[in-house]
């Protein structure tokens, strides 16, 4: 295993509240140190990071990878490449799969997957619920024991509050993580978008903003006396981060997180520039919303009410999306663009800093789902070398071809964007870079 020494950066590891200029040195794997000019001999590779940002690798808690039974969509393989290019070295894939990751076994089956096909670490969130439909419950503690890092029915909410209450009850026992898609499904009964007045001018079924706060505040109640680490996905609505803000000052343990699309595109998005066709493209699971709703997603940050960033990246094939808004697919992808689009919400905006963006995409979703016992989400020394090198300057148009996935769902095709991870190194295996790497013994050093 090769030794990488990073020169020149600015260190951001908010794990440990570290900002510095400093060199890092990696070897066996793990973080050997970190500090001013470090000795370059005896490295076999050398990055010269100067005017980039170095931290730890970025860790996405919520991802469609489709396998298994969706892999026209995207696979393991291709889904994690993805990943490694928009500077993620975890991803956690959502177990609305065919079949859905609902036994041990099927959870064991996708961890001998990706340790066979991924360019970086994938942990499985395991179903709620038997086959995700909402009536009786997974075996949650098999689940967890198979490898599981949280448990979600993510496509659809657990509905029936009997049921609810029984999983809450279970994850907390094993203290994984629950992770609620949260969608009332009579309130949202053939919707395609938000209700507001592009989904009536376009003739759609709209789908309202209670339809996920009616699911937040149930759980809310459900948990209050079981005390599971309840985890909202996807927040779109402007009142659901009311009730979220409440919850925390009373000291439930509610965490929640929010998409790159929700914090930067309304529901105007929708719809063509010609004001009567549609784009599918922007059809998402909750919708786009308005744009009261993404200055209350991105103060909700800022304010340390939402502490995750999620992309919920969702590839479909070209096919799929081609069709009439209400039968098109719900869903963008987001690994690629994630990054540019959070600093373009959040830092660009003035709102929050580097140091508080990484946090939100490092050390938090790793409490969320245990993965910092295993060392992620942290640059502290010995821990894994899972490293992200960011040029939070870089501007890039994204197009097609710059994708690495399977699908190219996105609304962002033809956007310029701000910001690039332009090295990922996974395990102290450089897997993406777009930075010149000196070899050992090379006389430019
Ligand atoms: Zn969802």
């Amino acid at each position: 295993m090769s030794s990488i020494l990073i020169t020149k950066s600015r260190v951001l590891d908010p794990s440990q509240q570290l900002d510095l200029q400093a060199d890092v040195a990696v070897s066996q794997g793990l973080i050997q140190q970190i500090a001013p000019d470090i000795n370059p001999h005896g490295f076999d590779q050398i990055i010269d990071a100067s005017g980039c940002l170095l931290t730890p690798g970025l860790i996405d808690p919520h991802v469609h990878l489709r396998e298994p039974g969706q892999e026209h969509k995207e696979t393991i393989e291709t889904g994690t490449h993805a990943a490694i290019q928009g500077g993620f070295t975890t991803v956690c894939c959502m177990p609305n799969t065919a079949p859905a990751l609902d036994s041990p076994l099927l959870i064991q089956g996708l961890i001998a997957r990706a340790n066979q096909t991924a360019h970086c670490r994938v942990f499985p969130v395991a179903a709620g619920t038997i086959n995700r439909q909402g009536s009786h419950p997974a075996p949650i503690h098999a689940l967890a024991d198979a490898g599981a890092v949280g448990i979600s029915d993510d496509g659809d909410a657990i509905f029936d509050s009997s049921v609810m209450a029984s999983v809450l009850k279970a994850c907390a026992d094993v203290d994984l993580c629950f992770m609620q898609h949260c969608q009332d499904p009579t309130l949202t009964r053939n919707a395609s978008m938000h209700a507001g007045e592009i989904a009536t001018r376009l003739g759609l079924i709209g789908w309202p903003r209670e339809a996920e706060e009616i699911i937040i505040q149930r759980d809310l109640t459900l948990n209050r006396s079981v005390g599971c680490r309840y985890h909202i996905q996807h927040v779109s609505s402007a009142g659901s981060i009311d009730l979220i803000g409440t919850a925390r000052e009373q000291g439930q343990p509610v965490t929640a997180e929010v998409s790159p699309h929700h914090l930067n595109l309304t529901h105007e998005a929708c719809a063509a520039p010609d004001g009567r066709s549609f784009n599918t493209n922007a059809k998402m699971n909750p919708p786009l919303r308005q744009q009261a709703d993404i200055d209350a997603l991105r103060h909700a940050v800022a304010d340390g009410i939402i502490t995750v960033l999620a992309t919920d990246h969702a590839p479909h094939a070209l096919h799929e999306k081609q069709q009439p808004f209400a039968s098109a697919p719900f869903g963008i992808i987001g690994l690629e663009t994630a990054l540019p689009l959070y600093a373009q919400a959040l830092i660009a905006t003035g709102l929050i800093d580097w140091p508080k963006l990484i946090e939100l995409l490092t050390i938090n979703p790793a409490r969320l789902c245990n993965l910092d016992r295993l060392g992620l989400g942290s640059m502290a020394l010995n821990s894994p070398a899972d490293l992200t090198i960011i040029d939070p300057n870089l501007t890039w148009t994204c197009t097609e071809d710059q994708l690495a996935g399977k699908s190219t769902n996105t609304p962002f095709i033809g956007e310029t964007l701000t910001g690039r991870a332009v090295t990922t190194i996974v395990q102290g295996q450089i897997v993406h870079t777009m930075l010149p790497i000196h070899q050992s013994g090379q006389p430019s050093l």
